[in-house]
């Protein structure tokens, strides 16, 4: 039993440096955040020598009385978090709690309406390589190209004329607030279970800065790591609905995946903890504060952003008017050890490898105490680069800013 160091030590620097590069580098991809210390030490205990096939009381292993007491935990806090009467915090990831909830709606063949990939939606809502897409007659939705907002319209016309079995709400990449009412109605009015995956969004949800789909939805997903700031890992919640929660229960063990990740299980239950401190709530307003600061200053130096802001923890920067590819913006702000991610915006006339633009998400930054007026300058250099990206001694001026700014706001102090 010897240390990481003494037993593996290429993996033991590959670690470091990875630490190493969170410490130094701004991080704005918008599904990333740094988990607490406490969120850490849970996913790495003794738990992970565990197997507990089964559900609390309904075990198919012996030894499990305490992955039980973890596990219950972990669903009550769900449930009290995010006002459900049903919760399953199995899915190893968000895909798999999507792919379970597939699973017990439909049928192979049947019509989903979701969200298109590159208008924001996530490949699990229909995009065509993933299972979503292959396995069922999946029409897409998207933005109004005009507003950059939720074309209802064009949802309601395309259910009426496709008659889903369910339609699918929420995004990866869509910086306002989705009505999910709406949605509701619009499901209702042709018969659809309405699925809401706020993947991206729990974590505003949590802190009641974001409306709760739960209420309304038939089923809602997430992810515990984006904005909720857990461990990585998926999760199933609705209202009190015995004859669906058994199906999804039953569609996640034994349906899609064996044994639990009970040491992640267990990690997901104190950030539902963590999340329900009022420390939590001021950091997610400082989330959304720090975003709208940094969208309003991409917008007064003459970029485009798609929808003209943000209510929430991420927005879009469409680059076409000042002629360059999301691409190239992304390697000219990772040269100064910034991190963002490539992103289509609606209608991008460049292919998923190119993009006209890029997703500037501020969970990450704020969780290291940024607030809203460093997230405005961080904001301003990257402008200053991305109008300048010729200018060569420009990327070590704003090389050591990022230093200064990340030495200031140590991730792990
Ligand atoms: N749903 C949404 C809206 C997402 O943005 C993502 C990930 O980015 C997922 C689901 C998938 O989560 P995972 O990567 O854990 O499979």
């Amino acid at each position: 039993n010897t240390s990481l160091k003494e037993t593996d030590s290429d993996l033991f620097t590959l670690l470091s440096d990875e630490g190493k590069r969170q410490e130094n580098h701004i991080e704005l991809i918008a599904s990333e955040n740094y988990t607490s210390k406490a969120v850490m030490e849970a996913q790495g205990s003794k738990l992970t020598n565990k197997y507990a096939e089964g559900y609390p009381k309904k075990r198919y292993y012996g030894g499990c009385e305490f992955a039980d007491g973890v596990e219950t935990l972990a669903i009550e806090r769900a449930k009290t978090l995010f006002s459900s009467d049903y919760a399953n915090v199995q899915p190893h990831s968000g895909s798999q709690a999507n792919a379970a909830v597939y699973m017990a709606l439909l049928n192979p063949g049947d019509t989903i309406l979701g969200l298109s990939l590159d208008h924001g939606g996530h490949l699990t809502h229909g995009a065509k390589p993933n299972f979503s897409g292959k396995l069922y007659n999946a029409i897409q939705y998207g933005l109004d190209t005009a507003t950059g907002l939720i074309d209802y319209e064009q949802v309601a016309a395309l259910a009426k004329e496709h008659q889903p079995k369910m339609i699918v709400a929420g995004f990866s990449a869509y910086s306002r607030v989705a009505d999910w009412q709406k949605f509701k109605d619009i499901a209702e009015s042709v018969g659809a279970y309405l699925f809401v995956d706020m993947a991206h969004v729990a974590g505003l949800v949590a802190a009641g800065l974001y409306p709760n789909p739960v209420p309304i939805a038939d089923v809602v997903t997430t992810t515990t790591h984006k904005t909720l700031r857990g461990p990585r890992g998926g999760m199933i919640l609705c209202k009190a609905n015995p004859s669906l929660e058994k199906k999804f229960n039953s569609l996640i063990f034994p349906g899609i995946q064996g044994g639990p990740l009970m040491h992640v299980i267990a990690a997901k239950a104190v950030a539902f903890k963590e999340a329900t401190l009022p420390s939590f709530i001021a950091y997610q307003r400082q989330v959304i504060d720090n975003a709208k600061a940094m969208a309003e200053a991409f917008i007064q130096r003459g970029f485009g952003v798609v929808s003209g802001g943000t209510d929430n923890h991420m927005f879009l920067v469409d680059l076409t008017a000042k002629g360059l590819t999301g691409k190239q913006a992304d390697e000219v702000l990772g040269a100064v050890n910034i991190t963002v991610n490539k992103n289509t915006v609606p209608n991008d006339i460049q292919s998923p490898f190119v993009t006209s633009g890029i997703r500037v998400g501020t969970p990450a930054i704020t969780s290291r105490g940024i607030g809203s007026e460093d997230a405005a300058k961080l904001a301003h250099w990257m402008c200053d680069l991305l109008d300048n990206i010729e200018e060569e001694q420009l990327y070590s001026v704003v090389r050591q800013d990022v230093a200064r700014l990340t030495a200031k706001f140590p991730v792990y102090p």
